[in-house]
């Protein structure tokens, strides 16, 4: 590859080959085999979801699912998405990817409710996705579609959204005055500030899991876990502990009034099917 070549990538942001010499051109080849698979993907229908469910500790019902993309490759095998979202959103692919992910996601949730099943339905939206001009307009026509209530659906976005803060608010009031849920994920892992939480309409904090990691670990982890409790609860909002996968991580849960667990303790992410099976036998336990 030419010098030019390498100025023309770096300039758009692709990889960092300058400071990392011949090794960082290998991830370049990399990244770039792995965009052209995953423009195929779309077309080979290699792109499935899988649904983790969350429970509501008060009750112990299942009261909504996340919905979390898997990508069964036929070159690559399966690649998990921390590996393969960050392509599709540097290549722009993320768009047509996660508005397949909502449709899906969407037309499964009318299934479930016509089998009489009330769950909420969470999905990822990627920072690109959201700032997408199209984006609400998308959201919109598909929600109608499927003739789902908005408010079964949450938007899931992080905290480098709010990089751009006047815009995004103005976005997320659009995406309450259309009824539609908004969850801030891994939270505590970003550039979080505490302004936004008082500005910007938002209904869960998602606990990252490395707090409740933390749970059995260390003292400051289960202070950070309650005062994120805390906090979002004076602020009208909901929380929701990420990765639980121990009964004393969900006891301590309980006892400082966490709403929500998703985790291994109560499931992994399964196939719409084995979910299907999941709700019917489930017993809420508490
Ligand atoms: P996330 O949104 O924070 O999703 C939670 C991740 O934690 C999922 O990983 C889930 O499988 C994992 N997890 C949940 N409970 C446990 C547990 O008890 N133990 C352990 N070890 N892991 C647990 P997954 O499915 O690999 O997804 C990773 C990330 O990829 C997601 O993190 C999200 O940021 C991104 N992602 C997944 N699907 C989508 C999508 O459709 N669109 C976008 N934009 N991003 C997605
Ligand atoms: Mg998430
Ligand atoms: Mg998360
Ligand atoms: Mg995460």
């Amino acid at each position: 590859k030419s010098d030019n070549a390498m100025y023309y990538s770096k300039k758009t942001g692709r990889n960092h080959a300058t400071f990392y010499g011949t090794k960082g051109m290998e991830r370049e080849d990399e990244a770039l085999r792995m965009e052209l698979l995953l423009k195929e993907a779309m077309k080979k229908e290699e792109f499935s979801l899988v649904y983790q469910p969350q429970v509501e500790l008060l009750s112990g019902k299942i009261t909504g699912v996340e919905a979390l993309l898997r990508w069964h490759s036929q070159e690559l095998g399966t690649v998990p998405p921390n590996q393969f979202i960050k392509v599709a959103e540097d290549s722009g692919l993320i768009i047509e990817l996660g508005n397949w992910v909502t449709k899906k996601a969407l037309s499964d949730l009318a299934k479930w409710n016509q089998l009489g099943y009330q769950l909420e339905m969470s999905v990822n939206i990627s920072t690109h996705q959201f700032y997408h001009p199209e984006f609400l307009l998308c959201l919109e026509r598909m929600i109608k579609d499927e003739k789902v209530p908005p408010s079964q659906l949450v938007l899931e976005i992080t905290e480098s959204i709010a990089s751009h803060a006047e815009v995004v608010q103005k976005e997320l009031q659009k995406i309450k005055e259309l009824g539609l849920k908004v969850a801030i994920d891994d939270f505590g892992t970003g550039y979080s500030s505490l302004k936004y939480l008082k500005d910007f309409p938002i209904d869960y904090l998602k606990i990252d899991k490395s707090f409740v990691d933390g749970i059995e670990e260390d003292d400051k982890s289960r202070d950070i876990v309650s005062t994120i409790i805390t906090l979002a609860h004076n602020l009208g909002m909901l929380t929701v502990a990420e990765g639980a996968e121990t009964r004393k991580q969900v006891d301590f849960l309980k006892m400082e009034g966490c709403d929500s667990v998703q985790g291994y303790y109560y499931g992994k992410p399964m196939t719409e099917a084995s979910l299907l099976d999941f709700l019917t036998v489930y017993e809420p336990h508490n």
